[in-house]
C-alpha cells in the first residue's frame, strides 16, 4: 500500500508545531509494518536541511494559477535518511521561502503547492492508494482529486484528512477560486463554508474520511469548532479519533544528544536533579525548589494569555517556594508582560523564541509542565514530559483529556477543569504538596516515564483505517 503525506511542516526540515513531529514520524512507524510505503511530500524551503541532504530532481514542469504560469519542481531527498522518501515542492516565488507561514499570499502558496503535488502525480502518472492530507494546507486535495478534470488520473484515489488543529481553518474570499485548476461550478458548495471558500470544511466533505488527534478533541468539535460543529456532526460517520504518538526514537532521555544529563529508569531522579540544576543556573533560578516549566506558543487555545496572572499569583502565593521557567513565542502584549516580570522576580524566567534544544533540556529537567490549554487537539508535550519523567499539570480537554490521568484516580498527572488563573494555581498548590513528598515525588517520576506513547499503536490504527 502506498501512502503519500502531505504536509507543509515536517521535523526535522521545517517545525513550527506538533503537526511537523506527527508528519516526521507516523511515516517512519508506518514504514515499520510490513507491506507500507508511506512516503512526505512537502513544500520546499530555505532551511539547512535542505543544504545539508542530497536531492535530485525527479519532476520538472508547469501549473497555471489563474493566467499566471508557474514552474514546478519536485525534489527527491536521494538517502531516505529520515526513514521514508521525502519529496519537496518548489515553486520559485511562491514555496521556496525560509518558513513555512507568515506570508501575505499564502493563500496562493497553499494552492499552488496542492495543485503542484496533484499535477506531477497525473503527469508521471503516480497513483497512490492513498492520500493523507494534514490540515487545511492541504485540505482542498479530496476536493481537486475528485472534482477537477485535469486531475482525473487521480480519481479513485483514496483521500484522508486529519485535523491537527481545526482552529485554523485557511478561509479565503471567493475570489480565490480564480486561482484554482477548472472544476464544474454547480460543485463550488463542496468548497463554500457561510459565503467563503474553506479547505477545512471541504476536506472534511470531501474526503473519503477524516480524523482528529485525539479522541476527545473529536468528542469536542462536535459542540465547538469555531462555525464548523454542524459539519461534523452532519459527516460522523467517517470521523476517527486518532491519538498522535511520539517518536520513542528521536525523544529518549537514554540517548538525547540535546540533554547535558542522559538518564534511565535507574538513575532518573539523580540524573534529573543534575538537569534541573544546570539549568537554573544558567537561568538565574533556584535548584533547591520545585520547577514548573511551560513550552509553547503565546496563543489564547494554549492558555498562554494566563501565564502572567499565574507567575505573579502563584509566586505571591507560595512565598516564593517555586521557580517557573517559559520558553515560547507569539502575542506580543504576553511576551512585554512576561520579560518584565523576567525582571521583577528571580524566581521566574522566560526565554522568548523557537528554541528546539532548550525545550528538550527543559522537559528533562523541570519537576512540572504546566499545560493550562483551552484547546488541545492532542497536545504532544505532556507526552513529551512523562517520557523525560516530568509530571504534567493539565487542564482537562482534548487529548490532554486522553492521555493525562490525575492522582486521585491512580494517575501519574494532575489535571484541572477550567483555564482560570485560579484553577492552575490551585492544581499547582496541590503539585507543592507531592513536591514534599520525596517518596511520592520519585514513584511518580517513574510511573510517567513508564508509560507508552510509542506510534506502534497509532500506526496501526491509521493503517486500518486505510484498509476500510
Ligand atoms: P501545537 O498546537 O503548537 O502544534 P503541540 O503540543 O501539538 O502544539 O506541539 C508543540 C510542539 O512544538 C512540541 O514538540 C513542543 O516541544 C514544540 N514547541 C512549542 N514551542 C516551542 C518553543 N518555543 N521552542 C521549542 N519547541 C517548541
Amino acid at each position: 500500500m502506498v501512502i503519500y503525506h502531505l504536509s507543509t511542516e515536517c521535523y526535522p526540515i521545517a517545525k513550527v508545531g506538533g503537526l511537523a513531529d506527527v508528519v516526521g514520524a507516523l511515516p517512519k512507524y508506518q514504514n515499520k509494518i510490513k507491506g507500507i510505503n508511506a512516503k512526505v511530500v512537502m513544500p520546499w524551503y530555505n532551511k539547512p536541511f535542505v543544504y545539508d541532504h542530497e536531492f535530485e530532481l525527479v519532476f520538472d514542469g508547469f501549473i497555471h494559477q489563474g493566467s499566471n504560469m508557474l514552474q514546478v519542481q519536485v525534489m527527491k531527498e536521494k538517502s531516505d535518511v529520515l526513514g521514508f522518501e521525502l519529496y519537496m515542492v518548489k515553486i520559485p516565488g511562491l514555496l521556496d521561502r525560509d518558513n513555512p507561514y507568515g506570508y501575505q499570499d499564502e493563500s496562493f502558496q497553499f494552492l499552488a503547492f496542492q495543485q503542484g503535488i496533484l499535477h506531477w502525480m497525473c503527469a508521471m502518472e503516480i497513483k497512490p492508494d492513498i492520500l493523507h492530507c494534514h490540515d487545511y494546507h492541504t485540505g482542498l486535495v479530496p476536493f481537486m482529486v475528485k472534482n477537477c478534470p485535469e486531475f482525473q488520473f487521480l480519481k479513485d484515489v483514496k483521500t484522508i484528512g486529519t485535523i491537527h488543529n481545526g482552529e485554523y481553518q485557511g478561509m479565503m474570499s471567493w475570489n480565490m477560486a480564480n486561482y484554482m485548476p477548472a472544476f464544474d461550478s454547480y460543485k463550488w458548495g463542496l468548497m463554500d463554508w457561510n459565503g467563503m471558500m474553506n479547505p477545512l470544511a471541504s476536506m472534511i466533505k470531501c474526503a473519503d474520511a477524516f480524523t482528529t488527534v485525539s479522541e476527545g478533541y473529536l468528542e469536542e468539535l462536535f459542540i465547538s469548532f469555531r462555525g464548523l460543529e454542524s459539519l461534523v456532526r452532519q459527516e460522523f460517520g467517517k470521523a476517527y479519533g486518532i491519538i498522535n504518538g511520539i517518536d520513542t526514537e528521536v525523544w529518549n532521555p537514554a540517548t538525547d544528544p540535546m540533554l547535558d544529563f542522559n538518564f534511565n529508569h535507574e538513575n532518573a531522579v539523580a540524573q534529573k536533579k543534575k538537569n534541573k540544576e544546570k539549568l537554573c543556573k544558567e537561568y538565574g533560578l533556584k535548584p533547591n525548589l520545585p520547577l514548573f516549566a511551560f513550552i509553547g506558543r503565546f496563543a489564547t487555545e494554549k492558555g498562554a494569555d494566563l501565564l502572567p496572572d499565574v507567575v505573579w499569583k502563584s509566586i505571591k502565593q507560595s512565598y516564593g517556594a517555586l521557580n517557573i521557567m517559559i520558553l515560547g513565542s507569539g502575542n506580543t502584549y504576553i511576551e512585554n508582560k512576561l520579560k518584565e516580570y523576567d525582571y521583577t522576580y528571580t524566581n521566574f524566567a522566560v526565554d522568548l523564541g523557537y528554541k528546539e534544544h532548550l525545550s528538550h533540556k527543559i522537559y528533562a529537567s523541570a519537576d512540572f509542565l504546566l499545560m493550562p490549554s483551552r484547546v488541545e487537539p492532542c497536545g504532544l508535550n505532556q507526552m513529551y514530559s512523562m517520557r523525560y519523567g516530568t509530571i504534567p499539570v493539565v487542564r482537562y480537554t482534548g487529548g490532554l483529556k486522553d492521555t493525562v490521568e490525575d492522582i486521585s484516580t491512580g494517575g501519574a498527572g494532575l489535571n484541572f477543569t477550567y483555564a482560570g488563573v485560579d484553577d492552575i494555581v490551585h492544581a499547582m498548590n496541590r503539585a507543592l504538596g507531592i513536591y514534599n513528598q520525596k517518596k511520592v515525588m520519585e514513584d511518580l517520576i517513574h510511573a510517567n516515564m513508564n508509560f507508552d506513547f510509542s506510534w506502534e499503536k497509532s500506526a496501526e490504527k491509521y493503517i486500518a483505517l486505510y484498509n476500510s
